[in-house]
């Protein structure tokens, strides 16, 4: 008798200690969402390289961008996945909980973005996007395919399409198009084992066979280099950024935020 009062009492200490901990896990990599009442918009900022190179646009120094991911950390910025967004923006819905969303996306794959940025994102759990030129990988000041494996096992950072060469679309007709298209999604499945939804027009440059194109290769959002928040009106295909420059005062990255 004594054996089997011992035996239930175990069982209940078990599922005490267990619950708890697979809720907060399930909690932690799976949020509930919530229906919006009014067409849903947010940020998504546009980084690049991140270095202290003064004079350079495209590089953001790492103190500015820790500054930066710190205000995000503090004001309960929900950070998004691609497929989050796309959620989001499809189902109007937000992750319950979370008033303000964000996606944070790194263009054209710099190694920096291993080196300075990763460190920093992991400090303040802030989710990011890197956008790769596919045959820019492992090239001189770009990611290595060992640093992309090793970021896309943490689940904190999702690679996505920045097309084969980094091409102005616009400049360039249908077939050769759908090629800078085709051949990263194929390089992303072959390589990474991953199916990218995602891409990001390089230089921000594209056409209306762009957004057809996009759509037909598989594609399912596309970003530009256009201002503003991303909303569903502007079409999946041709949403806006807000490009993070130098020397911006928290103030101005502030009210990239909310406008
Ligand atoms: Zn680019």
């Amino acid at each position: 008798m004594l054996k089997r009062y011992s035996l239930v009492f175990l069982v209940i200490l078990a599922i005490m200690i267990l619950l708890p901990q697979t809720t907060l896990a399930a909690k932690k990599t799976a949020p509930k969402w919530q229906k919006a009442t009014e067409p849903l918009s947010f940020p998504i900022l546009m980084y690049h390289s991140i270095e202290n190179k003064p004079g350079n646009r495209l590089c953001v120094p790492p103190e500015q961008l820790e500054q930066q991911l710190k205000y995000l950390h503090d004001n309960g910025y929900y950070t998004l996945t691609p497929a989050e967004a796309y959620k989001a923006l499809t189902e109007n819905k937000r992750p319950r909980g979370h008033k303000k969303m964000v996606l944070v996306s790194f263009d054209d794959g710099y190694e920096d973005n291993y080196t300075n940025a990763w460190p920093l994102l992991k400090k303040y759990q802030i989710r990011a996007t890197i956008a790769l030129i596919t045959s820019k990988v492992g090239t001189p000041g770009m990611l290595t395919l060992e640093q992309i494996k090793h970021l896309q096992k943490s689940k904190w950072i999702t690679f996505v399409s920045h097309t084969q060469n980094h091409q102005e679309l616009n400049r360039l007709n249908e077939a050769e198009q759908q090629s800078e298209l085709q051949a990263s999604k194929d390089w992303f499945k072959q390589t990474l084992q991953h199916k990218t939804d995602f891409l990001v027009y390089p230089v921000g440059r594209y056409n209306e066979i762009s957004t057809t194109l996009a759509q037909k290769v598989g594609y399912k959002l596309a970003l530009t280099t256009q201002p503003g928040l991303a909303t569903k009106a502007q079409g999946l295909y041709e949403l806006h950024r807000q490009r993070v420059v130098p020397d911006m005062s928290l103030e101005a990255f502030s009210s990239l935020l909310t406008k």
